[in-house]
Order: C-alpha cells, then structure tokens, then sequence
C-alpha cells in the first residue's frame, strides 16, 4: 500500500507505533493536540498537520490512537468529529482500546458516510510498540483488512483478524481483563514471598520458568517492580478504563466475572491512593500496606 497514512495521537504508544510504519517507508502525516508532541516525529520523518482537517485533507487511511472513549468520540463524530468530513473511500482504523457501543456507532456513522472502518486494538506495551512486535486484534470487513495488512505488519507480529465489527475490541478488552488479574495476584504472591523471606529476584526467575510464569512476571515485574521505577509504561488509569469497559460488557451479557471484579476493585483502590498516573504494576504498592 503506497498511501499516506494520518496518524492521530502520539503519546507513548502512538509516538512508537508512528515511528515504525516512516520506518517500514511510509509516507505518515501525523497530529497530537500537544503540539510539542509533534516536533519529535518531524525529526524522524514525519510531516505534521497543524490540524486535525490538514490531516485529513493530505492522508488516505487515519489511524487513531487515543487514550479514553470520550476523545476517540470527539475525533471521529459529533460536532468536532472528522467522518462528516472525509473523502468517500478513506479508510479510518481505531487502534485505541476503546468501548465496544461507542466502536459500533463509529462503524455506523462511517458507514453512512462510505469511509471504511476497521477497530485494531493493540497489546505488547511501549517495548511491542518500538519494536514493531505488538499483537494486533482486529474487527471489520476482511477486504478492508487485507486492504490495510501491510500497515499492520509494519507494527506487529501477531496480527489476528477476528473478523466482525467490534471483534477486535472486545477481544482486547477480555485480554486485558486477564491481565489485570494476573498483575494483582502476582503481586500479592510476591509480597507474600518477601515475608516469609523469599528475594523477589529469585522468585521472578523461578516462576519464569516454571508454571507460574507469565507476561506479568517476565515483563511488568522485571522491569518496573524489580527496578522500582512505575513511571509509565501503562498507566493504571489507562487500565482501570479498559477493566471498567470490560466488565460494564460483561454486566450488558449478565454475567459478574468474580476475580475480574476483584482486580477492578483494587485498580480503584489504586487510583484513589494516586497511583492513577504510575504505571498499574505499582499495584504491589497496595499489597505492601
Ligand atoms: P498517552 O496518554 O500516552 O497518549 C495519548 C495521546 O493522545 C497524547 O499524546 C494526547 O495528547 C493525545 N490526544 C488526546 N486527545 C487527543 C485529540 N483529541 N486529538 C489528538 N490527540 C489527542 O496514552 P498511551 O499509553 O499511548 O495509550 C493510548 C491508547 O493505547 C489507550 O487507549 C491505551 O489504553 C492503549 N494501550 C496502551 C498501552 C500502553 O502500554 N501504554 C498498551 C496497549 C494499548
């Protein structure tokens, strides 16, 4: 595909995620309401849009990746929204973790626009997003996703079409949803193991390479607990939203997920202590009270 790619939202994920399609030889415009955001992708080849119309108006696919619903909304409808705007035929592609109900209206407006929709979250964090090796879970039509493989592939390894409209975010959401649980019952098992005078390093390998290893104690552990550093990465606001957005989908289908629950409830202890803004492996944080 050798068309120009918009890419909106250039915080920690989207700054990398950009960086990889001008890698791969893309022609990528890109905007970010923090405008300083902005000067770093110029030096690593990207044009900037002033606005988000100049954007729009110089790129065929617009890629969005923005931290809550509400500015995902206020992007693409509504009365700031871009759809009403586009060009028949362009493509948008919501890599945000996002809500299911407010994707579908998305898909719907678009749809009543001719402009082309696929939902791609992602997950692997800032390390899958600078090496280009993220999961990517798609929903939408398949030719509009076979249309756009060659992006993907400039930002993942896992690429997994899931097929209908929404797919994608409801498969990352339940992903997240397990990772929640497991970052909060790690840390309870490694507070537990320093009292009864367990080293976290030595546990951390041990169950590396046994059955309770995981994501969680390869990665978030190792990295932030370990080095006792909880500058994001992930932030646990960022978290408690897709826990949130999870289980209010789980309540529509009446179902009360009881462990999913029980993360939720500490994520939000987090948050009322101030560890919104840390990055959520500082859940151990809780457990250490
Ligand atoms: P972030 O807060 O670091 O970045 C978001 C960026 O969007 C900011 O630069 C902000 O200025 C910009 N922005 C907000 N509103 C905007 C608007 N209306 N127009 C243009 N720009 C706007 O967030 P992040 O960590 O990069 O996460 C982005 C999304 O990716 C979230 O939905 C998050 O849940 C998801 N995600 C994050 C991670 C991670 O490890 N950080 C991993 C997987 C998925």
């Amino acid at each position: 595909m050798n068309k120009t790619i918009g890419f909106i939202g250039l915080g920690k994920m989207g700054a990398r995620m950009s960086k990889r399609l001008i890698q791969a030889g893309f022609s990528v415009v890109v905007y970010d309401i923090c405008h300083t955001k902005m000067d770093d992708m110029q030096l690593a080849g990207a044009r900037t849009a002033t606005t988000i119309q100049e954007l729009i108006e110089n790129a065929e696919v617009i890629i969005t990746m923005l931290p809550q619903p509400a500015d995902t909304k206020k992007v693409f409808i509504g009365r700031t929204g871009i759809i009403k705007d586009l060009e028949e035929g362009k493509i948008i592609i919501d890599m945000s973790t996002s809500s299911l109900s407010l994707t579908l209206k998305i898909y719907q407006e678009a749809e009543s626009h001719n402009i082309k929709m696929l939902d791609a979250p992602v997950s692997g964090g800032l390390n899958g997003a600078e090496e280009g090796t993220l999961t990517i879970m798609i929903g939408g039509p398949k030719k509009v996703f076979e249309e756009c493989k060659t992006i993907f592939e400039a930002i993942g390894t896992n690429i997994c079409f899931t097929g209908k409209a929404g797919n994608g975010v409801t498969m990352k959401l339940l992903n997240n949803l397990v990772y929640s649980v497991n970052m909060c019952a790690l840390s309870e098992v490694l507070v537990l193991g320093e009292s009864l005078g367990l080293e976290v390093e030595q546990m951390l390998t041990a169950f590396k390479n046994s059955s309770g290893g995981s994501y969680c104690v390869e990665n978030k552990a190792k990295n932030y607990i370990l080095a006792n550093n909880f500058s994001p990465g992930f932030s646990t606001d960022n978290l408690l939203k897709d826990i949130s957005l999870a289980m209010e989908l789980a309540e529509k289908h009446s179902q009360k997920p009881a462990f999913c629950g029980l993360a939720q409830k500490y994520f939000k202890i987090a948050h009322a202590q101030g560890l919104g803004g840390e990055d959520n492996s500082s859940i151990i944080k809780i457990f250490r009270n």
